[in-house]
């Protein structure tokens, strides 16, 4: 179980001293029983202190890796039960299911699919994490065959799935390497398996039909000091592992046992046959709490739905997304070109600059750092004023790029023609563009034409 404030409290050296940034010792240590501050910001804490603490700065549900380097994503490290207390922090991964005995061609073109689905949304890559490829076959042999396959034609990170003891030992040795998730240890195959999970340091699941059992497994392996685990609970029943994972999650950060405080598996490609209705039941676990999802398939029309909710539900409520501040030249502007204006929130640059590049007109698009908020709105809380637009102008370095001085506003704040004219100065003038993003190819058009 974590430790309390009081208990890290007893740990730390009591001197106030302030070098970790609070007032005094106790200040610090309810931060780090909180999970707000890091052990390491207490220079002065003892290497037995550190040892015994390092367990109360551990989130609530662990973080475990899967894959290497470039080729791994992580999951857990979560500290909330909803998304608006704070945020979820690594989003779940989505894996396809692949079967040893598909055949040869089947098993190419999945590959084939997964490695190409990809979507570029606002700034962010989306794709699809994993391969799990299960041991339908029961052979050992092939089970092995058709993983190097998939580890030589797929960058992505793998799941293994056998029921088989010697395949699971062989798997875990046999790609330690490549660090793939091993699925996995039960009550009955845990004292033959114990070993090798502790030799090969891959992640492991832990596979109980309920909760006694997943307590049983996680209790004996943290006691081995083995804590790369991954929950895999319940009876493949949607009503049933639903519950499942509301309750873990549940568990780990409102209870803080650790017991419960790992990362899960969960598997709509066996929940039911229809596409669609998994492409459903994978979207309630991608809210409520699954880490890692397995597909049965990787069809775009199933698959892009899920990226962009998955993209939303995991964007941190506590920072707007934003680009970069400066100049976008879009369809190659020169000195002729019309330049226009907007803001930092990602949503209305891709929008934007969207619009430009469809309209073929070659512009200057200057984007003002507003903190990532959206034109009225940066607009209403006075960081997209005439003054600051101003400012932004002259300094960005436009002047130097275009002959004409006329700059296109969005059309929601043409109130601020007026004044942005005169705080401007130097000749420019304030052209009102148009409401929507959707009228600015035809108001660009337009615009050229009339120059
Ligand atoms: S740096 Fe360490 S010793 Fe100093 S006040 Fe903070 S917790 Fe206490």
């Amino acid at each position: 179980m974590p430790l309390s404030g009081l208990d890290i409290f007893k740990l730390l050296p009591k001197t106030n001293c302030k070098d970790c940034g609070f007032p005094t010792c106790l200040a610090f240590a309810m931060q780090l029983a909180a999970g707000k501050t890091e052990l390491e910001k207490c220079p002065h804490v003892s290497e037995q202190a550190k040892e015994a603490l390092a367990e109360a700065s551990q989130p609530p549900v662990l973080k475990v890796e899967i894959g290497v380097g470039d080729n791994s994503f992580k999951v857990g490290e979560e500290t909330v039960v909803y998304r608006h207390d704070r945020t979820f922090v690594n989003q779940n991964a989505f894996a396809i299911a692949i079967n040893d005995d598909d055949n040869s061609e089947k098993i190419d073109e999945t590959i084939n699919k997964i490695n190409n689905l990809k979507y570029e949304r606002v700034g962010q890559v989306l794709e699809i994490n994993a391969v799990c490829l299960k041991n339908n076959s029961g052979n050992k042999e092939n089970f092995f065959n058709v993983a190097e396959k998939i580890f030589g034609s797929c960058k992505k990170p793998i799941i293994l799935v056998s029921e088989n003891i010697e395949v699971l030992k062989e798997s875990a040795l046999k790609f330690k390497e490549k660090n793939p998730l091993i699925h996995g240890i039960t009550t009955k195959n845990y004292e033959q398996l114990k070993q090798v999970v502790k030799d090969s340091g891959c992640p492991f699941v832990v596979r109980g039909k309920d909760f006694d059992e997943i307590a049983e497994l996680t209790s004996n392996l943290r006691n081995d000091g083995i804590k790369n685990l991954i929950i895999d609970i319940g009876t493949r029943n949607l009503k049933g592992d639903f519950y499942n994972q509301i309750m873990l999650r549940r568990a780990a950060v409102y209870k803080k046992n650790r017991l419960f405080g790992y990362p899960t598996i969960v598997f709509p490609n066996e929940l039911t046959s229809d596409p669609l209705k998994e492409t459903l039941i994978a979207s309630i676990f991608v809210a409520k709490y699954g880490s890692i999802i397995v597909l049965s398939n990787p069809r775009p029309e199933n698959i892009f739905p899920l990226l962009v909710y998955r993209q939303n539900i995991y964007t941190d409520p506590r920072k707007p997304m934003a680009v970069e501040q400066k100049i976008y030249e879009i369809n190659n502007p020169d000195s002729s070109s019309p330049v226009l204006i907007t803001t930092n929130f990602s949503l209305t640059y891709f929008i934007i600059s969207g619009e430009v590049e469809s309209s073929k007109v070659p512009s200057w698009l200057l984007v003002m750092d507003v903190e990532g908020q959206s034109v009225l709105t940066a607009w209403a809380a006075g960081k997209f004023v005439p003054e600051m637009i101003a400012n932004f102008v002259k300094k960005s370095g436009i002047e130097e790029k275009i002959s004409r001085k006329e700059l296109i506003v969005p059309g929601y704040v043409s109130q601020l023609q007026g004044e942005l004219e005169e705080e401007l100065g130097n000749g420019w003038k304030v052209i009102v563009g148009p409401r929507e993003a959707g009228d600015v190819p035809k108001f660009l058009k337009a615009y050229v034409s009339s120059n």
